[in-house]
């Protein structure tokens, strides 16, 4: 999936890596003739990529970004509360994940645009929703869920 460039920082080995507004980083390495980006090298190349939308594959695998921290959770819905909101096709905010948690039954998770194929959650099965991505829970019997929402921790004000 497509997420733009917000920013970036080295890692331990000094490499450049791009902060995605999915929450993800990506590297970027100027390794030519293998890798060419000749703009990872001053920072006016750097900051005329800021925006730029590049392929993310840690949101194709549901992988929930590192750093990110539970911060809100809704009540408990049951398949006679569920909000009509949850059915039809939804998406959270900008840099913002979650998690649905199955407590018992069971709940069919749909994720499109494009369209994946559906998740039955359960107890053990945990949904990972994506950042801005489109998608929608169905009712597949009795069930009690509750959704958790995850964002980056705030940075420490010694930083
Ligand atoms: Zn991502």
């Amino acid at each position: 999936m497509q997420r733009a460039i917000t920013g970036y920082h080295r890692d331990d080995a000094g490499d450049l890596v791009a902060e995605l507004a999915c929450g993800h980083g990506v590297h970027m390495r100027h390794r030519p003739p293998m890798v060419s980006r000749p703009w990872t090298l001053t920072d006016e190349g750097r900051a005329s990529r800021l925006g730029t939308a590049v392929a993310c594959v840690r949101c194709e695998r549901f992988e929930l970004p590192e750093g990110f921290v539970a911060y809100k959770r809704t009540a408990i819905f049951t398949e006679a509360s569920v909000p009509a909101g949850l059915r039809a096709a939804h998406t959270t905010k900008a840099g913002v994940w979650a998690q649905i948690h199955v407590e018992a039954g069971s709940l069919r998770y749909c994720v499109e645009s494009p369209a994946l194929a559906p998740q039955t959650l359960t107890p053990e099965v945990v949904g990972v929703v994506i950042a801005e991505r489109p998608h929608r829970v169905e009712l597949v019997g009795p069930v009690r869920f509750f959704v958790e929402f995850y964002r980056r921790e705030e940075a420490p004000l010694a930083r």
